[in-house]
């Protein structure tokens, strides 16, 4: 990758025009990130390095630094297929342990200093193993949005962009889902709207931030802007879903917003997908408000340069053997449903 000037950097990020002053670009901001971003291009070169990010994250990282964004399904397979030694992954915990899981043999780096996540962590193991000894002939189906440790004690994985066509074809019809509530109301309201006819029972979890989003906010912005196309995540509650044009993935989100030349958009999902679409689609408009993870926006040009030069021993991830071999499995089952 070669050296970014000041202002093809500028030039990108200024259409960043979200409510939220954190994700705005001013020519100043610029110039104090661009020795970090060219430091770590140059370090992504001498290393063999692949950063991978996630929409979430700041979009400095993401248009100066990523050589790939996306979702964590798109990620996934990214990941999958780098012939990079180091795979360095801008986004939270869970992200970085499926790419290792991918790449057993590869340094997986995650330079993220508070990389939790809430709807990761609103299930333990012990959680699953008690499930799994109540509903023996269920297939457990776990979102992407978990451990290494939940993944291995599952049967199928799931991201936001699949879950409800993997799902539907599953061939068992006792399915536990975990551990989002909120997605998995939306995936048995799909499954009853589509008739297919399955027991299908759900863990409690959810993502604080997703959880935010109420179908209120959809009504106030509809009767001042009463064209607007709603584009909501399947993490949001079930009322704000129903009352969505659009729901899906972040990258489902940017491919929508390019093939639906609408002027107004409402995106209910974290901020970082809202830049992006304002860089990439700067005919959308975008009305409504910032929600910001603060676990993904942990992320930092900083943390991305000392993790790439002197890793420590918490941002290199290592997985147990047995525990990377089951999660595997348990990912590989969702590749197999080839969604
Ligand atoms: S937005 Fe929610 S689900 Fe995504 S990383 Fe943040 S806390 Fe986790």
């Amino acid at each position: 990758m070669k050296p970014m000037l000041l202002d093809e950097l500028y030039q990108i990020l200024k259409n960043v025009r979200v409510d939220n002053p954190i994700c705005q670009y001013t020519p100043q901001k610029c110039a104090l990130l661009l020795p970090y971003i060219n430091k770590i291009r140059a370090l992504k070169e001498k290393n063999n390095a692949l950063v991978l990010a996630h929409s979430y994250v700041h979009s400095d990282i993401i248009y100066g630094v990523a050589d790939h964004s996306g979702d964590s399904y798109e990620l996934a397979k990214i990941a999958k297929e780098t012939d990079s030694s180091i795979i360095l992954f801008a986004g939270v915990r869970f992200m970085a342990e499926t790419a290792k899981i991918l790449n057993p043999h590869k340094c997986v780096i995650d330079p993220n200093p508070n990389s939790s996540c809430t709807l990761a962590d609103s299930i333990t193991e012990e959680d699953v193993h008690r499930l799994r000894e109540k509903y023996p002939h269920h297939t457990f189906v776990c979102y992407i949005n978990t451990s290494a440790g939940i993944k291995a004690l599952c049967d199928v994985c799931v991201t936001s962009s699949n879950v409800y066509t993997v799902v539907a074809k599953i061939p068992n019809d006792k399915i536990f889902f975990l551990p989002d509530r909120y997605m998995g109301e939306n995936v048995k309201q799909y499954l009853q709207e589509s008739k297919i006819d399955k027991q299908f029972l759900y863990y409690h979890g959810k993502c604080d931030v997703h959880e935010k989003y109420e179908s209120a906010h959809i009504d106030l912005i509809k009767n001042n802007h009463p064209h607007t196309m709603v584009i909501a995540h399947p993490e949001c509650k079930k009322e704000v879903v129903q009352k969505a044009d659009m729901v899906g993935s972040t990258s489902q989100m940017m491919r929508y917003v390019q093939q639906h030349p609408h002027k107004d958009y409402l995106i209910l999902t974290e901020c970082g997908i809202s830049s992006r679409i304002q860089i990439e689609n700067p005919q959308a408009n975008i009305v409504g408000t910032c929600m910001l993870c603060s676990f993904m926006r942990a992320n930092s040009l900083p943390a991305i340069i000392s993790a790439l030069e002197n890793p420590s021993p918490s941002q290199i991830i290592e997985i147990d053997k047995n525990i990377l071999i089951r999660a595997k499995t348990c990912i590989d089952a969702m590749f197999s449903y080839g969604s």
